[in-house]
């Protein structure tokens, strides 16, 4: 059974989302935890939270991905804009729990001209500073596309942070296809390379999620533009591929294309279709 879902919009609340994901054929789906530039978050309402938790297990769904917000800047070489991306992570960590046990996916950072290695430190050294051994939730890292001076533009930046985190059995990864395309893994013709690069390079035991989208631009363009699936430079054939790789077929796929819910609906039964 395939595990697929979309981004929806957490605005009418948990039980809302589930809704909208068994209504577009889905069996999971990824929320912002508060609004993506990163202000205050809603309350949460423990009765929602609880109507989604019975509506999940009535359904089978497969676990939740969560995303914080994509302005949040760890390696920012202002001290307060870390300061305050430690502070909305812990509070995020904080409401993980009353879903526990699923995924919080989080853009590493932008080093912003302080250098990848000075980045890399201070990503570790925040989640050294929010990780605690009694939370459920595990925290991913998202391969990014490299645009600007993203940190995590490659396999290797993501394995420096993971190396520098102490409580490692918290820490993941979540690959974003079109992330990867244009940082310049060719995952439409070496899928099998890239996957044995990775698994060497990280490990496929710590890979959690797959953010499925094709690419508006062409490999290694670190753009970072998403596309429908298969109206873009990865294709049809390729994403087909992927969800069906022995070593990626387990994994929960969360589309992040650019789409309202009739679109979602469609992509989620053209690749169900798909699954062999
Ligand atoms: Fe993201
Ligand atoms: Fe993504
Ligand atoms: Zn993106």
């Amino acid at each position: 059974m395939l595990n697929i879902g979309c981004h929806l919009s957490a605005a009418k609340g948990f039980q809302a989302m589930g809704k909208d994901a068994l209504q577009i054929g889905a069996n999971t789906f990824q929320f912002f935890t508060r609004n993506p530039r990163g202000s205050k978050a809603k309350e949460i309402d423990p009765r929602d939270v609880e109507a989604l938790l019975q509506l999940r297990a009535e359904n089978n769904f497969a676990i939740l991905l969560a995303h914080a917000p994509y302005t949040l800047n760890a390696c920012s070489a202002d001290r307060n804009i870390r300061k305050f991306a430690a502070e909305t992570m812990v509070d995020d960590l904080k409401r993980m729990e009353y879903l526990p046990g699923n995924l919080y996916n989080f853009h590493p950072g932008s080093h912003g001209g302080q250098g990848p290695e000075m980045g890399i430190k201070q990503i570790a050294s925040m989640l050294n500073t929010i990780l605690r051994p009694d939370q459920t939730t595990t925290v991913l890292l998202e391969t990014m596309a490299g645009k600007g001076t993203e940190v995590g533009r490659c396999f290797e930046e993501l394995k420096q942070i993971i190396d520098g985190v102490t409580l490692k059995d918290k820490i993941g990864v979540c690959l974003d296809t079109c992330h990867v395309y244009d940082a310049g893994y060719d995952i439409v013709n070496k899928l099998n390379e890239v996957l044995d690069e990775f698994n060497r390079v990280i490990g496929l035991d710590r890979l959690y999620a797959i953010h499925l989208n094709d690419s508006i631009n062409p490999i290694g363009s670190h753009k970072d533009r998403h596309e429908q699936i298969g109206e873009g430079f990865i294709g049809l054939e390729a994403i087909v591929r992927i969800i069906n790789h022995s070593k990626l077929r387990h994994l929960p796929f969360y589309l992040e294309t650019p789409n309202d819910l009739p679109g979602y609906e469609r992509e989620i039964r053209m690749l169900r279709a798909a699954f062999q």
